[in-house]
Parts: structure tokens; C-alpha cells; sequence
């Protein structure tokens, strides 16, 4: 059942949807959580990707972009299935002959399903830009550590009325593999520039303890211990005014040695590195702008248009 306050909030991302649409930022499709974007709104991303490099600069981490395909194999690695299951997406082809092809196009014809007649194939659709980044690391890490700069298209089957609810989006994160030590503090100063970063841009942003959306009965137990030992920390901007839920718009996690022990990433000294990894939600950076300033960007304040190179 959907509670007065779950009511208004549907009401206004509705509203925030069709504002977007309205003003041409937005191309709706028949998919939830999947809009196509205009020129206007790829020039803030444009510019964000633009401010977020100039923040990180000076630590001059490896620049590395990837599709949003990832290798089942190293998927399986990240534990994704076991925390997220829900989510994942996997790309799917048809391997058969002339024979079933002819079934195919027969069963299509009649409108039956055909979706049986594909077959997984080894890609999966990747979950978050840092993943790309693991099986790269794998191997003896230099004194200082492994800085990468990453980011790409991620797919989370999440559909959702709400615009910052999307199943496809950009994440642009930094990672860090190395000691514990410079795993924490990677997080720590990338989470205190990006915090810098979205202030700058006229945002008012909280930093919270947050908890990923862990699957299931265990998942519970996973959420709850991920918050109590503070391993991520969300961005949050209200978008839906003070009586709902913020919207976070980065996140900084500290993985442990997660990834490090699944992908055997080691320290200059042989031990099992640890991770961090800092984000922003490229989409919702660029919608909590638009919320928040207006949703003509020719109106926004000669400031954050000069920071945006708008
Ligand atoms: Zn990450």
C-alpha cells in the first residue's frame, strides 16, 4: 500500500520528470529509468566532468574508460550476484542455426515470446565504473599505491518513476588500491574536494552514512554492518524538499580488501591491497543543478556557468 507520504513523493518526481521533458532536457522512451538527453543537458555534463577533473588534477591519477560491457568472469568476482542480484543485467545473443532462427521469427510473428531463443552470452552489463578498474589492478602495486580515474555508462535494473532514478547513468569515480592506510585517506580527501566541488557549484550537499541496497534476509545483516564501520559515506542533496529523503550524488566506499583478496591485488610488500573508491552520478550531479538553479541554464549565475564552461 502507498502511504500519503510515499503518494506525494511519487507526485513529485512525476512532476520533476515532466518538467524536464517539458523543457526538452529530457527524451522520454517507453523504458523507466532510461531518457535520452539533449545537447543543453550533455553540456553539464560536459562542464562537470570538466570541474571534476580540474579537483582531482594535481593527484594526476591513470585515466582509464571502459565500456559498459564486463567479463562474467570478473563479474562473478566482485560478489555483485551475491549482494545484488536484483540488479544485474547480463546481454543475452542468438547462437542457433537456420532452423531455430525460422522458430524465432515464427514465434515473434505470433506474438509469442521469443526471448528463450537467445543464449547468455560471457558479457555482463557493468554495475559501477570502478569494477572495470579491479582485474586491471591485479598483481604487485607500487609503493605509493594505484590512483585510476574512471568512468562510463552502468546499468542497475532499478526502474523508477524518478529522474535520478535511472537504470542506465555515467559514474565518474577515483579509486585507489594500496595499504589500508592510503585506501582510508584516498577516500577521505577525494570525499572532502568533492565536497569542495559541489559547494562551489551552488549545492547545498550533506555528507551522510549510507548503507548500499543489499539483497535479501543476509542483506540486512551486510547493510547494517557496512553502516555501523562507516564504510560509505553518501553526497546528498535534497531535491524533494526537506521532508523526504536527500538524493545522494556521489558516495565514497571503503571496500577493506574486498576487491584486493577477489581480484589478488597486492601491496608493494606482498600484502593483500586494500581499496577505496570515490563517485559522482553523473545524471544526478546534472539533475540536482537543474532542481536547485533552474532549469534554463542561460539563467544560472555567472559563476557556476564560468565553472561549468556553460
Ligand atoms: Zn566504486
Amino acid at each position: 500500500m502507498t502511504t500519503p507520504d510515499q503518494s506525494s513523493l511519487l507526485a513529485l518526481h512525476q512532476a520533476f520528470r515532466d518538467e524536464l521533458v517539458d523543457a526538452g532536457l529530457v527524451i522520454l522512451g517507453s523504458i523507466p529509468g532510461s531518457f535520452g538527453r539533449s545537447g543543453e543537458f550533455e553540456a553539464i555534463i560536459d562542464g562537470l566532468n570538466s570541474a571534476i577533473s580540474r579537483a582531482a588534477g594535481d593527484l594526476a591519477p591513470e585515466v582509464l574508460r571502459f565500456p559498459p560491457l564486463f567479463p562474467r568472469e570478473a563479474f562473478e568476482r566482485t560478489g555483485y550476484l551475491e549482494s545484488f542480484p536484483n540488479l544485474t543485467g547480463e546481454i543475452s545473443t542468438f547462437t542457433g542455426d537456420d532452423r531455430n532462427h525460422a522458430a524465432l521469427l515464427a514465434a515473434r510473428e505470433d506474438g509469442a515470446d521469443w526471448s528463450h531463443f537467445l543464449t547468455p552470452t560471457d558479457s555482463m552489463l557493468v554495475p559501477a565504473a570502478c569494477h572495470s578498474s579491479y582485474p586491471i589492478l591485479t598483481g604487485q602495486l607500487p609503493e605509493s599505491g594505484r590512483t585510476l580515474d574512471v568512468s562510463g555508462y552502468c546499468f542497475r535494473h532499478e526502474p523508477a518513476i524518478d529522474p535520478a532514478r535511472m537504470q542506465a547513468f555515467r559514474i565518474r569515480e577515483f579509486v585507489h588500491a594500496g595499504t589500508p592506510d592510503q585506501a582510508v585517506a584516498h577516500r577521505s580527501e577525494f570525499l572532502s574536494r568533492s565536497i569542495s566541488l559541489v559547494q562551489d557549484l551552488g549545492l547545498e550537499v550533506e555528507a551522510v552514512p549510507a548503507n548500499d541496497p543489499f539483497f535479501g534476509r543476509a542483506g540486512r545483516i551486510l547493510a547494517r554492518s557496512q553502516r555501523g564501520e562507516s564504510l560509505k559515506t553518501e553526497l546528498v542533496v535534497r531535491l524533494y524538499g526537506d521532508s523526504h529523503d536527500g538524493t545522494a550524488i556521489a558516495s565514497g566506499n571503503y571496500h577493506r580488501d574486498h576487491f584486493g583478496s577477489h581480484f589478488d591485488i597486492r601491496t608493494a610488500n606482498g600484502n593483500v591491497a586494500h581499496s577505496a573508491c570515490v563517485g559522482f552520478g553523473l545524471e544526478r550531479f546534472a539533475l540536482a543543478l537543474l532542481r536547485t538553479h533552474g532549469l534554463q541554464t542561460s539563467r544560472w549565475s555567472q559563476h557556476v556557468r564560468a565553472a561549468l564552461h556553460l
